[in-house]
C-alpha cells in the first residue's frame, strides 16, 4: 500500500559521519522498501516500520528540503539510501528524488548514494552538476549471479545492471563504491563470487569497495528471512537457527578464506577498502596543492 503524507522535515542530522560515506544529513524521502530483500535490517522492530509492504511517501519532501538548505550555513554531505532505497519502482513515477537533487545541484551540497537500482541513470545529467562539488555514488552488490539476486533482492536491478551503470557514472568521473554487504551465510560465501564482484567492480571503474563478511539477525528481520528461507531455499532456516540461535552479527563460516580472496583481489586491482567521502576527497586536494606550493618554492 502506497501512502502519501505531508512530512514535517526531511533532513535528519547524523552525529558521525565518518561512519556512512561522511554524510552529515540523511535524507529519506520514502519509508519502506519496495526492494523487498530477504535480509533487509530495515524490517528491525527499532526502525518502526510496522508493516514493510506499506510504502509512505513524503510528498513534500523537495519543499522541505529547499527550506532546510536555506537556512545550513555550513555544508555537509546529504546521504540517501539508508532504511529505504532512494530509487525503488515507484520513484519513477513520484520523481521526487530528481526534484531534491536538483534542489541541491542548486545550493551546492556534496551528495552520496547507495542504491540497488539502474534507474540513477535517469539523473544523471543532475549528478553530473552535483560533482562540480561532488558525487559519490555506492552500489550494494551482494552476489554476481542475476539468478541469486533475483532471489534475495527481488525487486532490485540485477547486478549485471549495477555493474553496467558503476560503469557509465564512472566513466562521467564520478566517484563509485561497491558495498558489498551483507554477505549470508550458506548462501554468498563463495569466495570465487567475491573474486568476480571485485574484478567486475574494477572492470566498471570502481576504486572502492567497502565489505561486510557476515549480516545481522533480530527479530522482525530474522522472522522475516527465516519465512523467506523457508520457500527459497528450502532446509536452509534450520542450519541457521542450529547455527546462530539468537545472535545479532552472524559471520559466513569460511570468513578466512573469503577475506583472504576479497584482499588478494583488490590489491591485484587498486582497490581501496574504505568508504570514500567529501571531506576525504577536499583534504587529499588541499594536501596537493600544499605539496605544489612547497616544491615550487624550493
Ligand atoms: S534495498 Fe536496502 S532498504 Fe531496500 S529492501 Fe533492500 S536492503 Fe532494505
Amino acid at each position: 500500500m502506497i501512502n502519501e503524507i505531508n512530512a514535517k522535515s526531511i533532513l535528519s542530522y547524523n552525529k558521525h559521519p565518518s561512519g556512512w560515506f561522511g554524510c552529515r544529513f540523511v535524507m529519506n524521502i520514502y519509508r519502506g522498501c519496495e526492494h523487498q530483500c530477504i535480509y533487509c535490517d530495515s524490517r528491525s522492530e527499532c526502525y518502526q516500520i510496522e508493516d514493510f509492504n506499506d510504502i509512505i511517501v513524503k510528498i513534500n519532501a523537495p519543499e522541505l528540503l529547499e527550506e532546510s538548505l536555506k537556512k545550513k550555513r555550513k555544508k555537509g554531505t546529504i546521504g540517501a539510501g539508508a532504511m529505504c532505497d532512494a530509487y525503488m519502482p515507484i520513484e519513477k513515477d513520484y520523481r521526487l528524488v530528481r526534484r531534491c537533487l536538483e534542489i541541491i545541484a542548486r545550493y551546492r551540497f556534496p551528495v552520496h548514494i547507495t542504491t540497488k537500482s539502474n534507474m540513477i541513470l535517469r539523473d544523471l545529467d543532475v549528478l553530473e552538476q552535483i560533482n562540480d562539488v561532488y558525487a559519490n555514488i555506492a552500489f550494494t552488490i551482494t552476489t554476481p549471479h542475476d539468478d541469486l539476486a533475483a532471489k534475495v533482492e527481488p525487486y532490485a536491478s540485477p547486478p549485471s545492471e549495477r555493474f553496467k551503470a558503476l560503469g557509465i557514472l564512472s566513466t562521467m568521473g564520478i566517484e563509485t563504491c561497491v558495498t558489498l554487504m551483507p554477505l549470508l551465510p550458506f548462501i554468498n560465501e563463495d569466495p570465487e563470487d567475491v573474486r568476480e564482484i571485485v574484478k567486475r567492480a574494477s572492470d566498471a571503474g570502481v576504486k572502492y569497495i567497502y565489505p561486510s563478511f557476515g549480516m545481522t539477525l533480530r527479530d522482525r528481520q530474522r522472522d522475516y528471512f527465516y519465512e523467506k528461507l523457508d520457500e527459497l531455499f528450502p532446509g536452509l532456516s534450520y542450519e541457521y537457527r542450529k547455527s546462530f540461535k539468537n545472535t545479532y552479527g552472524v559471520g559466513i563460516r569460511n570468513y578466512r578464506k573469503v577475506k583472504q580472496a576479497f584482499l588478494e583481489e583488490c590489491q591485484a586491482h587498486g582497490i581501496k577498502n574504505e568508504m570514500p567521502s567529501y571531506d576525504k576527497k577536499l583534504s587529499s586536494y588541499q594536501l596537493s596543492l600544499f605539496d605544489q606550493s612547497n616544491g615550487d618554492g624550493s
